[in-house]
């Protein structure tokens, strides 16, 4: 036994070899790519190519009985590798001319615009893998009972800051279905800056929250806060948010990536996308897969508005990473008459949804009052987003 691992062990390391072999032939071809490039002034990376070498051979890791998804997290590393590899080629060493301390002239300069910005870092230099793009083709979804998150259309959930009552979370989950909202959401433990506000209604609330659901047919997110919420939570709600002041909270993300619930992990609000991309890739580690992002806004100098929206995210969030990204939109703004054009403007920017807190009476709510909509201009935020999205569901028939 132990001698035949000994002998398994021994090829293995004689195809690594090959590998390495293999890996150094190619190095040097792409060496000599790179030079007549660098002549013809020609891109370095071309997207096109890459795709068709992904295609074929993903076809024969099929074929081989190899994992394609291992072959394309392979293949991207490489590819990010040789481009470096060849930009460094075209490059000019500013000290080109020895006896010159000044830059070499424009015309050995590799064309770049001189505003044009850096290629983000390669994939391998991030804090996650499962999370990043490079490990699936394509987008990944979440389903929620009726409801595809990530597919080409856009969802909508809404609902109150805080369940109050049963009345009151009742009358929401009736406005958001009526509306032709998809998802109910609805606070249940609540993150408070002071600890004499109100703290949510726990578990009471959980089952408000589980009930109106039902009675409108709406899958249900609520905060969970603690570790030991988790088995409660996932008892009553359909999906389980992580808030922007939790999002490095590791002993809760590893809790609810235990689970075998979908998780709304929010921005943190001093959080950089990629330190948020890490967070997510907390729970996928821990076996759950079904990750949706959520940006709710940043906080920067600007003190107009609560936090601000950081829309610029959505485009680099596409590309670093395959999860869902939907957009909260109240708590960015904070203030009720905002909700709207940010949440158009999340959809326009390619959001996978929009969440935002509603109120059958503002006024009164015992949190996020200011940023919470009325029931009117809820059906008006809804009718916009079925009308921009409306070509989606078109297009996906
Ligand atoms: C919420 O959605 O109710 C909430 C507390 O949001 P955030 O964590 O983004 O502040
Ligand atoms: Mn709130």
């Amino acid at each position: 036994m132990h001698q035949s691992l000994h002998h398994i062990r021994q090829r293995l390391d004689a195809i690594d070899q090959q590998i390495i072999g293999a890996l150094a032939q190619r190095q040097e071809l792409v060496r000599e790519a790179g030079a007549l490039k660098a002549k013809t002034e020609a891109a370095v990376r071309d997207p096109q190519r890459e795709s068709e070498i992904l295609q074929r051979l993903r076809r024969e890791a099929d074929d081989a009985g190899v994992d394609r998804r291992l072959v394309t997290t392979l293949y991207r590393a490489m590819f990010d590798h040789f481009v470096e590899l060849q930009e460094e080629l075209q490059a000019p060493a500013a000290s080109s001319d020895p006896d010159s301390g000044a830059p070499a002239s424009s015309e050995t300069l590799a064309p770049a615009a001189p505003d044009e910005t850096p290629d983000p870092p390669p994939q391998h230099d991030k804090p996650y893998r499962l999370a990043a793009r490079a490990h699936r083709t394509d987008d990944s979804t979440v389903r929620v009972g009726d409801v595809l998150v990530g597919g080409r259309a856009p969802v909508l959930i809404g609902g109150p800051c805080s369940v109050e009552s049963r009345e009151q979370v009742m009358a929401c989950a009736e406005s958001v279905s009526q509306a032709g909202g998809h998802i109910l959401r609805g606070g249940c433990f609540k993150p408070r800056t002071s600890p004499y506000s109100f703290q949510g209604l726990g578990q009471e609330g959980l089952e408000l929250l589980q009930e109106a659901g039902h009675t409108f047919n709406l899958p249900v997110v609520t905060e969970v806060l603690d570790p030991g919420d988790v088995d409660a939570v996932v008892h009553h709600a359909d999906i389980l948010q992580i808030g922007a002041r939790n999002m490095q909270n590791f002993a809760l993300l590893k809790a609810v990536g235990q689970a075998d619930h979908p998780v709304l992990l929010k921005r943190g609000m001093m959080a950089t996308i990629d330190e948020w991309l890490g967070a997510a890739e907390y729970i996928l580690a821990q076996g759950n897969p079904r990750v949706i992002l959520c940006q709710r806004g940043i906080r920067t100098f600007e003190t107009a508005t609560r936090y601000t929206l950081d829309l610029t995210a959505l485009p680099v969030v596409r590309e670093r990473t395959h999860l869902p990204v939907i957009v909260d939109p109240s708590h960015a703004s904070g203030i009720r008459r905002w909700v709207q054009p940010l949440a158009e403007g999340a959809l326009a920017a390619g959001a996978d949804g929009v969440m935002v807190e509603m109120h059958p009476n503002p006024d009164d709510a015992l949190s996020d009052g200011p940023q919470s909509l009325t029931f009117d201009m809820f059906e008006a935020l809804a009718d916009r987003f079925h009308a921009m999205t409306a070509p989606a569901l078109t297009a996906a028939a």
